[in-house]
């Protein structure tokens, strides 16, 4: 059924891209400024995390404003010195050197993290699975390469998220099984935009927008409007394929030309389907929105493996959430909520 009259708000939008927003971003933030308050809007974005981090904001004090975006970009930093499997001094690199040794005690964030992707585990029948990543180290998108076939095969025996061994009273982790590693890239973004917009509100600040590549959260409205997020065309750099008025929530999209590399007219992505330890097939883009930025993160990661019948499904028995999906030849779907009332289909616009 309906969840809000703003959802059946969605419409088609030919707005061309946004200059001020690096291409690589999977949701165009689409600003459309009035002239007189521009002046007090706020904002920055600097490459971190292997994407962008941007942050807007509306500040009556401006030197206050440029301090509150310092805050969110250190804390990002912070997240990332945490959770990079890229960095070796990151708490997750010594988790995955470590932790089939013995359980070890670990940050409660960190510990908060995984349990939360652990139960995301769960809730998609283990779609979502952060030890995708003994499959996903041998991908070097940049270098082109990827793992041959035996290495596939025998790596993917060590995708399951049941490997994972969390303990509350002694607050460590441990691994089952020699060779399971794990990579919040998942969900880590999301946690990200969560805490910065965390962080705004404690400040006082009534409107902003942070993004970490493809995840937004919006801090109340555009001052008296909607934030108009624009999902983009996932084959057309800089356009925008569907815009989506939303205020004081989080938008996720995952996409398969974030981080890809194509052979023989194969498109190698990074995002693992766990059974088949390959990349997911049959979706070119998952948007999920709702109200927290860590779930919609994982939600769309997770949508995106599921596919267009059973992430829709899934997103169909969670009350606050709705999805837009792009499958592979280019037709939109929608969840249930964001039917127009009246309407039996709304999907499947042809481009
Ligand atoms: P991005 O914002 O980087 O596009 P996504 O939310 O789309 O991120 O998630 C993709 C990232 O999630 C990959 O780069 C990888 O780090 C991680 N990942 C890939 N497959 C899975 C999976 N099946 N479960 C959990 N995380 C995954
Ligand atoms: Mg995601």
């Amino acid at each position: 059924g309906m969840k809000s009259l703003s959802r059946s708000l969605l419409y088609r939008c030919n707005t061309k891209h946004n200059p001020g927003l690096g291409p690589r971003l999977a949701t165009l933030l689409v600003l459309a400024l009035s002239h007189t308050a521009i002046a007090e809007w706020i904002g920055d974005a600097r490459p971190m995390m292997g994407t962008e981090v941007s942050v807007y904001l509306w500040s009556d004090d401006p030197e206050a404003g440029r301090e509150a975006l310092e805050e969110v970009f250190n804390e990002a930093s912070r997240i990332d010195h945490l959770m990079s499997t890229y960095k070796d001094a990151s708490e997750i690199s010594k988790i995955n050197r470590e932790a089939a040794e013995r359980p070890i005690v670990i940050s409660s964030e960190l510990f908060g993290l995984i349990q939360r992707s652990l139960d995301i585990s769960v809730l998609t029948r283990g779609a979502f699975d952060i030890t995708y990543d003994s499959v996903g180290q041998h991908y070097d998108f940049r270098a082109q390469q990827r793992p041959d076939t035996a290495t596939v095969e025998a790596e993917r025996q060590l995708i399951n998220y049941r490997l994972v061994r969390l303990e509350q009273a002694s607050g460590t982790i441990f691994f089952e099984r020699e060779g399971v590693r794990i990579n919040l890239g998942g969900i880590a973004k999301g946690y990200v935009v969560e805490r910065g917009i965390d962080l705004l509100r404690q400040r006082g600040i009534e409107n902003a927008i942070v993004t970490a590549g493809g995840d937004s959260r919006l801090l109340g409205d555009r001052r008296g409007r909607p934030w108009m997020v624009g999902v983009r065309d996932p084959r057309a750099d800089h356009e925008v394929a569907i815009s989506v008025p939303l205020a004081d929530e989080a938008i996720s999209t995952s996409g398969d030309y974030e981080r890809y590399f194509e052979e023989d007219g194969i498109r190698y992505h990074h995002i693992i389907k766990p059974s088949t330890g390959a990349p997911a097939e049959g979706v070119h883009s998952a948007t999920v929105f709702g109200p927290d930025a860590v779930i919609t993160d994982a939600l769309s990661t997770s949508v995106f493996v599921m596919g267009v019948d059973r992430g829709l499904s899934l997103i169909g028995t969670l009350p606050d959430y709705e999805s837009i999906v792009i499958d592979a030849s280019g037709r939109m779907f929608y969840s249930d909520g964001l039917t127009q009332p009246g309407a039996q289909n709304v999907e499947s616009s042809e481009r």
